[in-house]
Formats: structure tokens, C-alpha cells, sequence
């Protein structure tokens, strides 16, 4: 016999999402069940942000002590060259995502989450049943919350299997491959292809655009584009992927104009977007509007269906962790009765490549060049900058030209990812270059280059 279950919101998939919705309706003292098929933490926790951030450490760590057998400007020095054991970086960073995954089951069990272990499939706005390994559950709500996420994209030419991997499979390899092809140069392809050239691989990047990292512009990506080109990785621009060679052991190419190229590939890493997981649990029982591929939200996160609630990135771009549990704190909220909107002024952007870039607000290039002034300040010229060996990049600020009010921040350099916080913090508040330029910043840090940009733009630089 089938057992059957009431709640009063029913949370499908438990990614940053899921569970943080689930998290925040228990906290708020609403009857919870969280459904999740593989392990709570989703994407993000176990095949996205913390092992490949994982992973990208590790590599960099392997680069440090490489440096050192060679002639090191610090004096540093090592006998012979260092060498790694693949199997025991990859246990670390399975290590790391076990501690986070047992951490969040815990949060769920202190809010007294029901979590169910299993595949849900809607039978209408109201009732799942999920599919566990031993028995199915029909489980009644009141309220659910769509939080399935995504998938990564195929490219018909390539399918996944054998030699041609996604991120999943790129993030749980039992060696470093000697040569990658990584297809896609967005924030996959570009994180994991230079973690994986500092462990080793030779890297060859494929990219359909005539530009790496088209979310950006060129300011911010030329540094990329540079160590790219200083570690000897070969990027094929406007190229597109025709497929594996007979044999499996090469990707063939097309390049702009026709020419074909077959490259010599151990692994062919797909990373061309990420599509919303919207089949497969019943979406045709219900009655929802679509937004393109994405299901469609309103500022409350509300589908078309009455109590039928939707957040992360099965509801559109962009398809980032923070974005999801934003909308998971909102939608808690909204059900437990309180006000509340999704309606941020900006989301904050982080590619954690060599350098790392941050964008939060708009590019230059999407405002009108008269209405607005763009200031930038160096790394160069930044103490702690050069006392780390940051090398090189800048913060730029762009604000509106009448009333200062800060619109767009974006940095490339070593380490910027932690100044996303006080970016956000600035363009989210509607800070001005006045207020910005009045806050005392820490001596030496790279925020002063924050700082600095802010003085620059009201025309009054320091150290320019
Ligand atoms: P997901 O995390 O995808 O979770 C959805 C969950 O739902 C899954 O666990 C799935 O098993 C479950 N599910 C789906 N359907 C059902 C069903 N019918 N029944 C039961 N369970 C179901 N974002 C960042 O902000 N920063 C980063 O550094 C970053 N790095 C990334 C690196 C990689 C390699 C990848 C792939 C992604 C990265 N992302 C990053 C994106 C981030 O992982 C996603 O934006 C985020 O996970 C989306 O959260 P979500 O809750 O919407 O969905
Ligand atoms: P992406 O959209 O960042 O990049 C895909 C790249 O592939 C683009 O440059 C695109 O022009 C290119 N492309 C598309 N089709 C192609 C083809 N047929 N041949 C060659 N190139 C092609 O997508 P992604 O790197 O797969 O990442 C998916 C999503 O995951 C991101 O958009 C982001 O939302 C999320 N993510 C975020 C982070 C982070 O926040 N640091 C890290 C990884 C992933």
C-alpha cells in the first residue's frame, strides 16, 4: 500500500533552493517536506560551486610548489618537480562536500524538515508521488515549491559518454587527463579548463563566439585571455564542434571559414550552458505559463498556479546558487504570510578563473556613454596587490554622471571574489561616489583599489 503524507509546503529538489525554502517555511513554522532524488545540496554542493572551487584550489596549490622548482622571484626553492596524487585531491574535495552536505541535513532536521529520499512526480498543483528506492509516497500539500534546477546542455554533434564528459563527470575524474579540449569558453569551460592546465593538461578551448567569457567585456576578460595565452592554451575562436573522430581519440573542429581541425583530445569537457530541468516530474499535469524554456515567476516567485511556487534556476538566468536561495528566502516568507519581493537591483557574478572577475550591476557598455562616468583603478598600484604577487587587473566603477549613484562595479584580479560583498553592498544600497568615497577602507587591502576608483571618479585620485 502505497503511504501517504500531508504538509503544508511540499519542497521539490534540494538544491540552495530547495533547501534553503525548506529551511526557512520550517524556521517559520510551517509543516515541511523537502524531496530530493540524489543528495541534499543539489548542484551546487555536490557537482558545481564547492567542488569545483575545490578543485580550483587544489590546483592552485599545485602551481605555488610547482613555481618554487623553478626560478622563483622569492627566493623560494624546491628539489625536482612536485608531483600529485589525483586520487587524494579528488577524497579532499569529496571531503569537503560530505562536511557542507551533512551540515545542511542537519539545518533541515533543527527545522524540523521532513526530508524524503526519492524522485517526485506532480499529479496535479497539490500532490506528488515520490518514488523511493523501496516504497512510493503520495505526499498532499498545500502549498509546493518547484526548485528541480538544471542540467547541463548537449551539443548534438557530441553526446556525453565515453571521452566527451560534463562538468559532473570533470569534477570526479581518477586522473588529470594529459589533453583537454574543454568546448564552451564560459564559466565552466574557463574555471575548470585552467584548473586542470595547472594540474598538468594540455588545453586546447573551443569556443562557437569570437570572444572568451561573453558575459563580459573585453577590459575584464583580456587579463584571462592573457594567461591563457601565457600558458600556452590554444583557444579556437568562432569555432564550433563537429564531432569525435571514428576512433574516439579526437575532437574535429570547424574553424571560421571552413578549415577543419582535429584535435587530439583524452577528454572532451562539454560546457556550453546548463538548460532548466523542467521534464520528467509531471509538468504536464499541471497548468503553468512557460517564460522560453524557464518556468515563469512573478516578483513573489508565484506561477500561474495558485499556490504553486517556483525559485532557482529552473526559473530563469541568471543560474546562480545566491540567486536561488534569495528567491528561497522570499518565497518562505511569502507563504508564511509576510511581504516580500524578489526584485534586487543587482545580483553579483563571480568566474573564478586565473584571474578572477566580479560584475555586480550594469557594464558600461549597457549604459549610455554620455549619462555616466567610468573610473578604474589599478592593481598596479596597490600595495597589497604587489605584496602578494597579485600581478595584474583593476576595479572599475561606473556611475550615473548627475547624481553619482554608483550602477555597475566590476574587478579582475588575484582574489577578488571576496570583494563581491562590498560591490553589492554599494550598488544594492544606491551608494553614491560621495558615500563611498567618505568610508574609510582598511590600509593595505585591495578594497582600497575600490576606494580609490570611487576618488577617481569624483576626480580626485591619491595614488593616480
Ligand atoms: P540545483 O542545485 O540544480 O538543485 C536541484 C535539485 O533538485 C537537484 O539536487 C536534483 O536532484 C533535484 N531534483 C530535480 N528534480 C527532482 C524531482 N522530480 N524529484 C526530486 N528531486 C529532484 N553558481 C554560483 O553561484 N557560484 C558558483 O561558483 C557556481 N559554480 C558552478 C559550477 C558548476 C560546475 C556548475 C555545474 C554550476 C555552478 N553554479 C554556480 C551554478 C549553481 O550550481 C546553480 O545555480 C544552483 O545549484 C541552482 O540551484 P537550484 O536549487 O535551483 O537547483
Ligand atoms: P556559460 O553560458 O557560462 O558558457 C557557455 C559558453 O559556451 C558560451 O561562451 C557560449 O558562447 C559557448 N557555446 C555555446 N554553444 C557552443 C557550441 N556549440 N560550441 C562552442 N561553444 C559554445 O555556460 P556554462 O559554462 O556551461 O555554465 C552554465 C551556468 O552555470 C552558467 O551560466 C552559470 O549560471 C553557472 N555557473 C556559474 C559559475 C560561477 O558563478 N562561478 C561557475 C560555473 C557555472
Amino acid at each position: 500500500m502505497m503511504a501517504t503524507m500531508e504538509c503544508d509546503v511540499l519542497v521539490v529538489g534540494g538544491g540552495p533552493g530547495g533547501y534553503a525554502a525548506a529551511i526557512r517555511c520550517g524556521q517559520l513554522g510551517l509543516k515541511t517536506i523537502l524531496v530530493e532524488a540524489s543528495r541534499v545540496g543539489g548542484t551546487c554542493l555536490n557537482r558545481g560551486c564547492i567542488p569545483s572551487k575545490a578543485l580550483i584550489h587544489a590546483a592552485e596549490q599545485f602551481r605555488a610548489v610547482e613555481r618554487a622548482s623553478r626560478d622563483h622571484p622569492l627566493g623560494i626553492g624546491i628539489p625536482g618537480l612536485p608531483s600529485i596524487d589525483f586520487g587524494r585531491t579528488i577524497q579532499w574535495k569529496d571531503g569537503v562536500v560530505e562536511k557542507l552536505a551533512g551540515g545542511v541535513a542537519g539545518l533541515l532536521r533543527k527545522a524540523k524538515v521532513k526530508v524524503l529520499d526519492g524522485w517526485a512526480t506532480f499529479q496535479d498543483g497539490k500532490t506528488c508521488v515520490v518514488t523511493g528506492k523501496a516504497e512510493q509516497t503520495t505526499v498532499s500539500a498545500r502549498h509546493v515549491i518547484i526548485a528541480t534546477g538544471s542540467a547541463p546542455v548537449e551539443v548534438p554533434a557530441l553526446k556525453f559518454g565515453g571521452a566527451v564528459i560534463s562538468s559532473d563527470e570533470a569534477l570526479s575524474l581518477s586522473a588529470v587527463p594529459k589533453r583537454l579540449v574543454v568546448v564552451g569558453a564560459g564559466y565552466i569551460g574557463l574555471e575548470l579548463g585552467i584548473a586542470f592546465r595547472k594540474l598538468g593538461s594540455e588545453l586546447t578551448v573551443v569556443e562557437q563566439r569570437d570572444r572568451i567569457l561573453p558575459l563580459y567585456d573585453d577590459a575584464l576578460t583580456a587579463p584571462v585571455a592573457g594567461w591563457l595565452a601565457r600558458n600556452n592554451v590554444t583557444v579556437h575562436l568562432g569555432a564550433s564542434a563537429r564531432g569525435m573522430t571514428d576512433d574516439g581519440s579526437a575532437l574535429l573542429i570547424e574553424k571560421p571559414g571552413g578549415e577543419t581541425l582535429s584535435l587530439p583530445a583524452d577528454k572532451v569537457l562539454v560546457a556550453v550552458g546548463r538548460r532548466p530541468l523542467t521534464q520528467g516530474w509531471g509538468i504536464e499535469n499541471l497548468a503553468l505559463d512557460m517564460d522560453g524554456p524557464f518556468i515563469r515567476v512573478d516578483e513573489r516567485c508565484s506561477t500561474s498556479m495558485k499556490n504553486v511556487w517556483a525559485i532557482g534556476d529552473v526559473v530563469g538566468e541568471p543560474m546562480l546558487a545566491h540567486k536561488a536561495t534569495a528567491q528561497a528566502e522570499v518565497v518562505a516568507e511569502v507563504i508564511a504570510g509576510r511581504k516580500r519581493r524578489f526584485d534586487p537591483i543587482a545580483i553579483p557574478g563571480v568566474c573564478f578563473t586565473e584571474p578572477e572577475i566580479v560584475s555586480v550591476g550594469f557594464l558600461p557598455s549597457q549604459l549610455d556613454a554620455e549619462h555616466i562616468v567610468v573610473s578604474a583603478f589599478p592593481f598596479a598600484a596597490n600595495g597589497r596587490s604587489l605584496s602578494m604577487e597579485a600581478g595584474e587587473g583593476f576595479v572599475r566603477v561606473t556611475s550615473d554622471r548627475t547624481s553619482r549613484t554608483i550602477l555597475g562595479v566590476q574587478a579582475v584580479g588575484a582574489g577578488v571574489s571576496e570583494l563581491a560583498a562590498a560591490f553589492s553592498q554599494a550598488v544594492e544600497m544606491q551608494l553614491s561616489l560621495d558615500d563611498l568615497a567618505g568610508v574609510i577602507h582598511a590600509h593595505p587591502t585591495l578594497g582600497e583599489a575600490f576606494h580609490e576608483a570611487a576618488l577617481k571618479g569624483l576626480g580626485n585620485p591619491l595614488h593616480a
